[in-house]
């Protein structure tokens, strides 16, 4: 009877676990945690009392691995908003017209994603949970591993495969030198990134309907990226996020969280606030670097992988985390259907979730880098041994910035954008002759204010409005 173990039961690791059980006789999830019976905070999950949307193209590669999980999660509250035509954006160009763009995310709590992906994977009756077992090593030598060692080696599972999915603090670079193989590789880039992040309730007139809003960190001025959003999540929630660079943190108290939202470059969020009740308390966190893990690089024990977090955390700003992880297990499913678990098969399966993490990962790190205080080991734009960062780099960010100030006002290259948000676009069609044109032309309306901005949204109502004084003249008419 073949067994495959999986490391962690996050999304990387049940997503995992549906894509190894069409090849062993049975998988066994070993977590840490307890789950929750019902969507609720787990300690293992720290980050999902932030505010999480799935990307359209993590949603897509959910279904393909789990088919009906997209309905589910819709079933179960979540909202599937088209990023065009149901937020109001500010980029760090300018306010955006209001598209209606086919691409969209999935706005649901965090915690709602989890547990309805869970309980979609434990429908197949040859995956089961271990809870509360926390992995501590590998058992095997550098060619194969036999199985982990658990809770400090009190507890042992054999294993004909093994998929790390333990996220972003995994230990498996550890485990596998403690094997005797090289350390993996590691990059990183940290623009000190903090969240601070709350549920709220809105008042009443705030329908589903109510639109996103979204201000956008500003990454070139020479001043830290300041920013929030301010998304629906089920049951009538909504979940604020508050984000600062190093040098602009958010604070966690009742008054400076309300301060901040009011100081960004528009205060809407802060606006809607101050007529919201809060839910529960305000919840931080730091662990937002850009970390990559190059396992494909090295040759890796025959009939182990990793995946999710534990190769590449992509800065929570671009939301992208969880869609990097289904794409790679959708990526493992697709190799793993031409090779089987037999020899060989390791290698061209991990450089395939290596990417499906590529684009967000450079996607991440273009704007990153512009943020003050970066600490990175990242070496840009090397050409022959030559350091082309100097030339390469404010070229495109003057581009980028062009482009998005151009996209603002043009249908085709906005929703080409949103594609690219929602990781279902390619790079490819950003050259097409016609948006490069449209490039070269620039923008070709005006930027809109402020309040033409919120004007496009009538579902708004008054609420971005503190008083009848603050009201745009049209409105208060
Ligand atoms: C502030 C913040 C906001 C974010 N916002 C978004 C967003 O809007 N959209 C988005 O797509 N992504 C977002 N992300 C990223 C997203 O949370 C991660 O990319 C995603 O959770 C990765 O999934 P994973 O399964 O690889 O790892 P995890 O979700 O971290 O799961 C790892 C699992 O392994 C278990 N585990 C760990 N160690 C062990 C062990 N030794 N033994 C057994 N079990 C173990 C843990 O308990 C956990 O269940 C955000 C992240 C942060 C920090």
């Amino acid at each position: 009877m073949s067994r495959a173990l999986v490391l962690g039961g996050g999304m990387a690791g049940m997503l995992s676990a549906a894509v190894l059980a069409e090849h062993v006789d049975e998988v066994v999830v070993l977590e840490s945690d307890v789950y929750p019976a019902a969507p609720g905070p787990r300690k293992g999950l720290p980050q999902a009392y932030q505010n999480h949307m799935l990307m359209g193209g993590g949603a897509q590669a959910v279904d393909r691995v789990l088919p009906g999980t997209i309905d589910a999660l819709i079933a179960a509250g979540a909202h599937r908003r088209s990023i065009g035509d149901r937020f109001l954006i500010l980029t760090a160009e300018g306010w955006s017209e209001r598209f209606r763009t086919e691409p969209f995310v999935l706005n649901s709590s965090r915690h709602l994603v989890d547990h309805v992906v869970r309980q979609q994977v434990l429908r197949d009756p040859k995956i089961m949970v271990e809870e509360g077992v926390t992995v501590t090593g590998l058992r095997g030598d550098r060619d194969a591993i036999t199985g982990v060692d658990a809770d400090g080696g009190r507890r042992g599972f054999d294993a004909d495969f093994v998929v790390d999915a333990t996220g972003a603090r995994s230990k498996a670079p550890q485990w596998l030198s403690g094997l005797g193989l090289p350390m993996v590789e590691e990059q990183f880039l940290d623009a000190g990134l903090a969240y601070a992040g709350r549920w709220y309730e809105l008042p009443d007139g705030a329908g589903a309907d109510f639109p996103g809003v979204l201000i956008q960190a500003e990454p070139a001025t020479g001043r830290p990226g300041r920013g929030a959003a301010l998304m629906p999540n089920e049951d009538g929630r909504w979940i604020v996020a508050l984000m600062g660079t190093r040098g602009a943190h958010p604070p966690h108290d009742e008054r400076g969280f309300l301060e901040y939202a009011l100081s960004l470059r528009h205060p809407i969020i802060g606006n809607i606030l101050s007529a919201a009740r809060p839910l529960g308390t305000i919840r931080s966190s730091r662990a937002t670097a850009n970390r990559r893990r190059f396992f494909e690089r090295m040759r890796l024990p025959a009939n182990f992988v990793a995946i999710g977090d534990a190769v590449t955390v992509v800065s929570p700003n671009y939301a992208t985390g969880m869609s990097v992880a289904a794409l790679g297990a959708l990526a493992l499913r697709e190799r793993l259907a031409r090779t089987g678990l037999g020899r060989g098969s390791v290698a061209k399966a991990q450089t395939a979730i290596a990417k499906a993490g590529a684009l967000p990962w450079q996607m991440a790190l273009g704007n990153d880098r512009w943020f003050p205080g970066v600490e990175t080991n990242v070496r840009m734009e090397r050409l022959f041994g030559m350091d082309l960062s100097g030339v390469l780099g404010p070229f495109q960010q003057r581009m980028t910035a062009r482009w998005q100030r151009t996209a603002a006002s043009n249908f085709a290259m906005s929703r080409v954008t949103h594609e690219m948000t929602a990781l279902t676009g390619s790079p490819a069609q950003m050259m097409s002759p016609r948006l490069m044109w449209s490039l070269i032309r620039g923008p070709q309306r005006p930027p809109l204010t402020a309040p033409a901005a919120i004007a496009q949204f009538p579902e708004f109502g008054e609420l971005p409005y503190p008083s009848a004084a603050d009201l745009p003249v049209e409105r208060a008419r």
